[in-house]
Formats: structure tokens, sequence, C-alpha cells
């Protein structure tokens, strides 16, 4: 008989969706990953390093190079200094730096605010760390938070606040005052900011606020990010959590016995992938810009409601009016009928909230010609339904 805990979470709904994708033939709008390669130059790095037997563990806490190159990023983005033998993690994706994050700091017990619609995996790192997760809606039709509902979920059982901008599912970028609104409530409250910044790289609109340097939040922010988004390498599983050096310590422990490490020869060529100029990230923004804007209409001519993404690869669409049936129902439907998955809403709720049964996720992190057969399979969309 499995543990208890692993009951109380099911299977990802999002690489459910890919693998019905596969059984159906249908274009995979659901995982966020890329179906285009990754720098030329940091591919030719990882097979050198394999040839130049760079085969062995690394450091547990990541490979030197690697985070000098990541102290070096936030020192020249964000103006932002970080110690790499002090601070930095290198962990196995974002997804181990969250989970490891959320057992090196997070008692049984504890409440950890979320907002919502998130991004699946919150909801199992906090089971995972027994933790209670409370929950702080982001509004549709434009995604925004009521400051009055976040301000009263701060209570004295409130240990951290998870932070994620620009945000999946929903594609909102947090504006300054949100972050410094979440900021002085974290001060206030003695509260820890847990951010989740894998998007930062991928923006339309607004700046990327990094809430460890607002003043006050250094000393209680553990910022995590990765490789995988900014440099099309979602297989690659490199992330990252910046946190002081008494978090650092503790985080570190929990990933050393969750993993030893992330792939050596992965994080050499990634440390060339750190050192790309600026004429890298430009293109990568306005690729994105080109890909959202080719998918839009295509959506909005199908029926679909949605607020326009302001970062990140997704898009949260409305179908009531083109379906009364329930999104799981209407996503396979869809991945089986019309040849194009997406995820269930419901997925980025938690279980028993009622909400996001309307809605369904797309992610357009795909080639052109991809997004070009989901438009001509989506333009026979209102006539099947
Ligand atoms: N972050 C991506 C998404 O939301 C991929 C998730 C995953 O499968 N790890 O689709």
């Amino acid at each position: 008989m499995p543990a208890i805990r692993t009951a109380s979470f099911t299977e990802s709904v999002i690489r459910e969706m890919t693998r019905v994708a596969q059984q159906h033939g249908a274009i995979n709008l659901a995982q966020g990953f890329p179906d285009f390669p990754m720098p030329e130059a940091m591919k030719e790095a990882a097979c050198a390093a394999i040839h130049g037997d760079i085969n062995q563990y690394a450091i547990t806490w990541g490979a030197p190079a690697l985070r000098l190159g990541i102290a070096e990023k936030y020192r020249r983005w964000y103006d932002m200094q970080v110690d790499p033998d002090r601070h930095i993690t290198v962990t196995c994706g974002a997804t181990e730096a969250m989970a490891a994050v959320f057992l090196a700091l997070i008692d049984p017990g504890d409440e950890v605010i979320v907002f919502e619609p998130w991004y699946e995996n919150y909801g199992p790192d906090a089971i995972l760390a027994s933790a209670t997760p409370r929950y702080v809606p982001l509004e549709p039709p434009h995604w925004r938070f009521d400051p009055e509902v976040l301000r009263a979920a701060f209570n004295e059982k409130t240990k951290a606040i998870i932070v994620n901008t620009p945000q999946n599912p929903t594609g909102r970028v947090l504006t300054r005052e949100e972050i410094s609104f979440i900021a002085d409530l974290c001060i206030e409250h003695d509260v820890w900011a847990i951010t989740d910044e894998i998007y930062e790289h991928i923006r339309y609109a607004g700046g990327h606020h990094v809430l460890a340097t607002w003043p006050g939040m250094r000393e209680r922010t553990v910022t995590i990010s990765g490789l995988s988004k900014t440099f099309s390498c979602t297989g690659w599983r490199l992330g990252y959590a910046i946190a002081p050096e008494r978090e650092s310590v503790a985080i570190r422990k929990v990933h050393d016995f969750l993993t030893v490490g992330a792939p050596a020869p992965l994080q050499a060529a990634a440390a060339v992938g750190m050192s790309f100029d600026a004429e890298y990230y430009n293109h990568l923004s306005l690729d994105y810009r080109a890909r959202r804007d080719s998918l839009l209409p295509v959506l909005a001519d199908a029926g679909f409601k949605f607020s326009t993404p302001e970062g990140a690869y997704y898009v949260l669409a409305d179908f009531s009016a083109l379906s009364d049936k329930d999104d799981t129902t209407f996503g396979k439907w869809m991945a089986a009928e019309i040849g194009v998955a997406g995820v269930p809403g419901s997925s980025f709720y938690h279980a028993g909230s009622g909400r996001g049964k309307n809605m369904i996720r797309f992610a357009f992190c795909k080639k052109q010609e991809t997004l070009d057969q989901a438009a001509e399979r989506l333009a026979g969309l209102t006539a099947r339904v």
C-alpha cells in the first residue's frame, strides 16, 4: 500500500495531456516545452563536456562555473549581489528547487500562501512538506488579486508566500506596486517569499521585478529560476535557488540527499549559455511575442475568451461560449476530435474549488509551423462543437 501522502495528490494533468495528445496524434499545446532547438553553442558545449570527461558528480550545490555565471547574471540584470559560494544551489530543474525549498524551510502545519490558478506542482510540494496551502484568487479576466483578500490570508501560521511572475498559467506579470504590496506584507508578518521566476525573460509587457531586491526582502526571500525556458532545454533539468546563507545550507542538504546534484556535463554547457549577451534575450522575447500574436487571434476566432498574456508562454482561455462540457471532457474531446491538446483549467485550482471547469490552457512555445497546423485544425472547431 503506497504511503498516505501520495494519495492526496493526483498524477500531473499536464503530463497526462501530453500522453493524450500522443495517443490521438494531436498537436501538443498542453505541456509547456518548446518544439524548436535550443542554442547551438550550448549543445556543442554539452558534447564537448561529455567528450572532455566531465561525466562524474559535480559539486552537490553546483559546478563553480555555473554558479559564477548565475551570480554574474543577477549582478548584470538586477543589480543584485549574490555570492556563488554561499547563496546558490543548482538543482534538477526549478521543480526540484521548489520541492527542496519547501522541505528545507517549511514545518508541518505551517501555512503557505499561493495565488490561484497556480502551477500544479505547488500543491504536491506543500503536501510533501506537510504544509497547509492557503489560496488567494487571481480573478479573471485580468488575473489580479484583491489586496484585502491577500492581506487577510496572512496570519500567525503563515510561513511563506509563493510568488510566480510571469505567471503560469495566466500569463500575468506582477506590477511594481503588486510586488511592493507583497513585500510589505511579508515584512509586517515575518513571512518568507519563495519566488518562481522561470519565465523572467519571456515578457511582452512590464518589467521583471525581483522580490529579493526589495528593501528588507533579501533576508526573507528564496529566488528560484532555471534554464529550461530561457534556453529552451526543459529536458536538461537545470534550475537553482538563491537564498541567504543559513537557508542555503538547509536547501543544499535537502538537495544533496534527494539528487546529489544536477547533471555535470550539462552544468558545464549551461555556464556557456549564462554568458550570452543582451541580443539573445531580445530575440527570445521577440520570437515569443510573434508566437503569441500568431495563436491568440486563432483562439479568438474559434470562440475562446481570454486576456492577453503579459509574459510566460501560456494563455488560459474560457471556452464557455463554445461548449457546456466540463474542462476535462472538453480537453479530451478537443485532443481526439480537433487534434489540438491543451490542459484542462481545473488542474490549476485546488480540488474542491469548483473553479477552472470552463477553461483550458494552451502553450504557444512552438514552431510557427506547429502553430499554423494548430490554426488549421482550430478553424474547424466552431462547426464541430
Ligand atoms: N512548466 C511546464 C508546464 O506548465 C511543464 C510542466 C512539466 O511538465 N514539468 O506545462
